[in-house]
């Protein structure tokens, strides 16, 4: 006796929830609410109720989040953990965001890749409420996470990566990695006021 055949379909936990992307509804408690079509966005059902929170736990992929030497691992999935509490004013979302980033190290070339977690704390204020041009609103009957998510992973890629604190990095004659080999050349940094001279000497001696 086998299975009825059912068309794939993929589970999301959030929190209490759980939502069938196939179907793209939301069950709590036996009752069915339409999912939304954005990923990061959330349905808040603690809407105006001062002090009732929930936890948020699920996995999303965010891709374009990247500076010059560092970028959030292509197709790698967040982890979001987060505590989404209603306050007279609005919503407040808090807890960690846990990644994977690709970084060059800006010495030596090289590709690694580190875990990367930053911590929310912010909040969506309802319509109505001030806000200036940072804020955040709730929409509707819901909150739009990936702003907020991209934003603070945005500000927490490192700028200046070295993939050790002593990355000899790579030799400025040949190019060979110092960190795996000394290929014999000097690397006293020349100072450039002076090359102009060093060749002279140089073009002397021939
Ligand atoms: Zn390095
Ligand atoms: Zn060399």
């Amino acid at each position: 006796m086998g299975h009825p055949v059912q068309s794939p379909s993929i589970i999301y936990r959030f929190g209490l929830f759980e939502a069938d992307l196939g179907s793209r509804e939301l069950r709590k408690h036996g009752i069915r609410v339409r999912l939304q079509e954005k990923p990061f966005q959330v349905l808040i059902e603690l809407l105006r109720r001062p002090g009732a929170s929930e936890r948020l736990e699920t996995d999303q992929v965010l891709d374009g989040i990247e500076v010059p030497l560092a970028r959030v691992r292509e197709g790698s999935p967040l982890h979001l953990d987060l505590r989404l509490e209603a306050l007279v004013d609005g919503i407040h979302a808090s807890g960690p965001v846990d990644g994977e980033v690709t970084i060059e190290c800006r010495r030596c070339l090289k590709l690694f890749t580190r875990p990367l977690r930053v911590e929310l704390d912010d909040v969506f204020l309802y319509q109505g409420e001030s806000i200036d041009d940072e804020g955040y609103r709730v929409e509707g009957e819901s909150i739009d996470l990936e702003p907020v998510v991209r934003d603070a992973l945005m500000l927490a890629l490192p700028l200046n990566p070295l993939c050790t604190e002593g990355c000899k990095g790579l030799c400025s004659t040949c190019g060979a990695d110092l960190n795996e080999a000394d290929c014999g050349h000097s690397q006293d940094p020349v100072d450039i006021r002076w090359t102009g001279l060093e060749q002279l000497r140089r073009t002397l001696e021939e």
